[in-house]
């Protein structure tokens, strides 16, 4: 791979197979697979993705909204995909690109029957999730015999999946709450399986739901960050590994005297001779300001340099005074070798966000 001349994310496709690999040897082998492509699948490029991943046995796509599921329409994926959050004024695009809601309350239960019957659907798949603790989206236990009285009023909808989600499963602390949640999706679910008359499939883990609770993977586990080569955990993320790497280089190099000070509104104030090196790469391409003023790093020439000063739209300063490195070379933020979640860590933030925060301006560029 010749070096980076520019800002890019290298995505590192036979990483993501690995991964695949790694995670799913942690299934029995009749427990489907579902794949978390939301949010250009974590920062990487969903369509790509998506495609690399249909032809090594997937059997099922989510994304967050519904566009998200139509890009994937449009770039040829014809592999069932769940919509994890859609929005009512979507169904009717939803049912036209055959994409699946999830169907998580009894006004967008009924809209969605509203909407199917509209355009003459009959057994249409939808996907009903229920709240075990998470209070975020899904039914209330409570609410199982109203669900089931709708769905004998009408023909146009069946139910493809019963789902749930754990809201602390990477927290071994939380084991006892965790394993209340998966009891309570039991209980609910067999609620719904004594009168249902046909089989849906059972799904509640995330990627730490898969990796902590194997009585949690139910008939399919739905893996997210995992693919992306983080475990929440650092001894499994010795077994994954990440599939981006973001590298730029470096633009110019000053050499600031004492006194001298750096970058918009005179952040860094040189207490001794500085060498620092100017990055094209900044706010609008994912970087957090919160990492400027020495909380965040980057790495040039295997070294750790700070940024200093404030993190600027399009470019970031980064203390070299100690670092052997010429204007060109290569500079890398995150990647293998140097963590996302330890770069994330020194903002206090997680893996996910700092990758997804990797904006559409950085050029991707895919290794096999
Ligand atoms: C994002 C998401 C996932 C994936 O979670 P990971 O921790 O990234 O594996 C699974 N299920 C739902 C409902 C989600 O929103």
């Amino acid at each position: 791979m010749p070096k980076a001349q520019e800002t890019i994310l290298e995505i590192d496709l036979n990483a993501l197979k690995h991964n695949v690999t790694f995670i799913k040897s942690k299934l029995k082998s009749n427990t489907k697979f579902l794949a978390v492509v939301k949010a250009f699948a974590y920062g990487s490029d969903a369509l790509e993705i998506a495609k690399f991943l249909k032809n090594i046995n997937v059997d099922y796509f989510a994304v967050a909204y519904t566009d998200e599921g139509v890009a994937l329409r449009d770039a040829g994926i014809e592999t069932p995909i769940l919509v994890l959050h859609p929005q009512p004024q979507n169904f009717k695009i939803i049912i036209e690109r055959c994409l699946e809601p999830s169907i998580y309350s009894k006004r967008v239960l009924n809209d969605f029957i509203a909407v199917a019957e509209e355009q003459k659907q009959s057994n249409y798949p939808i996907h009903l999730k229920f709240n075990t603790g998470l209070n975020r989206l899904g039914f209330a236990e409570t609410e199982v015999k109203s669900i089931l009285n709708s769905l004998e009023t009408t023909k146009a909808i069946k139910i493809k999946s019963l789902f749930s989600h754990l809201a602390a499963s990477d927290d071994k602390n939380e084991k006892e709450f965790t394993i209340n949640q998966i009891e309570s999706f039991k209980r609910i679910t067999q609620k719904v399986l004594n009168t249902l008359g046909y089989q849906p499939i059972l799904h509640q883990s995330n990627t730490s739901g898969i990796l902590n609770y194997p009585e949690a993977h139910f008939d399919m586990v739905r893996c997210g960050i995992g693919l992306y080569g983080f475990g929440n955990n650092i001894e499994i993320n010795k077994s994954l590994k990440p599939i981006a790497t973001l590298k730029t280089t470096i633009s110019q190099i000053h050499s600031l005297k004492i006194g001298d000070s750096l970058g918009y509104n005179r952040a860094f104030i040189a207490t001794k001779k500085t060498k620092t090196a100017t990055l094209p790469i900044g706010h609008a391409d994912g970087l957090n300001r919160l990492f400027g003023n020495g909380n965040g790093f980057v790495f040039v020439n295997g070294e750790k340099a700070s940024i200093i000063g404030n993190v600027c739209m399009d470019m970031i300063m980064v203390n070299v005074t100690d670092i052997v490195c010429k204007e060109g070379d290569e500079v890398i933020v995150f990647g293998p070798k140097h963590s996302a979640e330890n770069l994330a860590e020194s903002i206090n933030s997680i893996s996910y966000e700092l990758l997804s925060s990797v904006s559409q301006r950085v050029k991707r560029v895919f290794r096999r």
